[in-house]
C-alpha cells in the first residue's frame, strides 16, 4: 500500500502543491477546516449573488503562473476584468487607468480553486490541531479529537499564524514561522436595488479608513440582480477594530464609502461583513517555501513570497518541488 502525502489548506498553495505531487504520481489527501476550498479566494453565496469577499483580482508576472493561467482561461474559470478605475486621494476622486491586465475567477473567484480541486481526496469541515510523527509516518489529528493517517510527508498551506502550532514536532521550522506576523482585514459586501449613479468599478483609497472597493458586479460572469460593493479596511484600521461587531463595521465602512463616493448613495438592501484575520502577511519575504526534508515537513502560503494569489501558487509549486527532489 503506498502512504499518501497529507496537505493541510485547500487554498490555492496548498491545490498547487497537490496538483503537482498527483502530476507526479503520488497519492494526497487534503484537509481544510472549511465547508469548501479556496480560503482567501473563496466567494460568499449570499441573497445578492456570489461575492468576492477576499482577494479582488490577480496579476500573472511569473512565467509558470501565466501558463497556469492561461489554461484556466481556456477551461473557462478564469476572465480578464478591465474595470472602469478610479484613485481617491486628497479628498478627490480621479480616473486613474492603467495598463495592468487583472484576472478573476469566472463566474465567481471560487471557480479556481474549486476546478483545481477536481476529484481529489479531501476532507473539509476538518481543522488539524497536531501534526505529529509515529516511527516512520506522520499522523494528524483534528479539533474533534479524532486521529488522520498515516501520511508519508506533510505540507502545510495556511496562514504563518495558524502553521505555528501544527510545528510542534519541528521547532527549527516552527521558530522562523512564528516570526511571520499577518495582519487582519474586514471586508463589507453592500448591494443596493438600483444601480449606483457612477461609472465607477474599482478603486484605491488613500485617506479613508477603506482602502479598496470594487463593483463586485462589474467582474465577467457576475450576474446578481443587485449592485453589489466590496469595500476592504485597511489593516491599520482593521487593527484597531478587529473585534467591533459586524453591525458597527458595515455602519463605518457605509460611512466613509458614502462620504468619498461622488453620488447619492441610498441605505443598502443587503449587507454582508466578513473578518479576514490573517488577510495579508505584513512585510514581505521571499523564501518560496520552508521545509525540514528529513523529517518529511514542508510549509507553503502566500506569505513564503509575494503574500498575493500568485506569490501563493509558486509557493505551493515550490513545496511540491523541494519534495519530489528529496524523494529522488
Ligand atoms: C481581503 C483580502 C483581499 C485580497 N486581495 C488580493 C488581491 O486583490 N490580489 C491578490 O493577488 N491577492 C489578494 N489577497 C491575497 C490572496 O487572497 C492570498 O494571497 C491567497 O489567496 C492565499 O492563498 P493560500 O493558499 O496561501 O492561503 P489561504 O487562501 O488562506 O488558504 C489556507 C486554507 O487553509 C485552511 N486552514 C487554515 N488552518 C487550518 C487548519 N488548522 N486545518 C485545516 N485547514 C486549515 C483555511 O480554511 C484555508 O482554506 C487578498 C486577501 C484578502 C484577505
Amino acid at each position: 500500500m503506498t502512504v499518501p502525502i497529507a496537505i493541510i489548506g485547500t487554498g490555492i498553495a496548498g491545490l498547487s502543491a497537490a496538483q503537482a505531487l498527483q502530476a507526479a504520481g503520488h497519492s494526497i489527501h487534503l484537509f481544510d477546516k472549511s465547508r469548501g476550498s479556496g480560503g482567501r479566494m473563496s466567494s460568499k453565496r449570499s441573497d445578492a449573488g456570489a461575492l468576492d469577499m477576499g482577494a479582488q483580482y490577480f496579476t500573472a508576472r511569473d512565467r509558470r503562473f501565466a501558463a497556469a493561467v492561461q489554461q484556466w482561461q481556456a477551461e473557462g474559470h478564469v476572465a480578464e476584468w478591465k474595470p472602469l478605475l478610479y484613485n481617491y486621494h486628497g479628498g478627490t476622486l480621479s480616473l486613474s487607468p492603467d495598463e495592468q491586465v487583472r484576472w478573476v475567477g469566472a463566474p465567481r473567484m471560487s471557480a479556481i480553486t474549486r476546478a483545481m480541486l477536481g476529484d481529489m481526496p479531501v476532507t473539509f469541515s476538518c481543522r488539524i490541531t497536531e501534526v505529529f510523527r509515529g516511527e516512520r509516518h506522520w499522523n494528524l489529528l483534528d479539533a474533534d479529537g479524532q486521529s488522520h493517517g498515516p501520511f508519508s510527508q506533510v505540507v502545510i498551506a495556511i496562514p504563518a499564524p495558524q502553521a505555528t502550532t501544527l510545528l510542534a514536532d519541528a521547532p527549527k521550522l516552527a521558530s522562523v514561522v512564528a516570526g511571520v506576523k499577518m495582519e487582519p482585514t474586514w471586508a463589507v459586501a453592500l448591494a443596493f436595488d438600483s444601480p449606483l449613479d457612477t461609472p465607477l468599478e474599482g478603486c484605491f483609497v488613500q485617506d479613508s479608513s477603506i482602502d479598496w472597493l470594487a463593483r463586485n458586479r462589474s467582474k465577467p460572469g457576475r450576474d446578481s440582480q443587485m449592485d453589489t460593493w466590496i469595500l476592504h479596511a485597511t489593516s491599520a484600521w482593521s487593527r484597531q477594530h478587529v473585534d467591533m461587531p459586524k453591525e458597527e463595521v458595515i455602519d463605518q465602512l457605509h460611512g466613509a464609502f458614502a462620504e468619498l463616493m461622488n453620488c447619492a448613495i441610498p441605505a443598502p438592501a443587503f449587507t454582508l461583513a466578513h473578518r479576514w484575520l490573517y488577510a495579508r502577511p505584513a512585510g514581505g519575504r521571499e523564501v518560496g517555501a520552508l521545509s525540514d526534508a528529513d523529517l518529511g515537513l514542508y510549509v507553503c502560503g502566500d506569505w513564503c513570497l509575494s503574500g498575493r494569489v500568485e506569490g501563493a501558487w509558486l509557493s505551493g509549486q515550490e513545496a511540491a518541488r523541494r519534495l519530489l527532489e528529496h524523494l529522488k
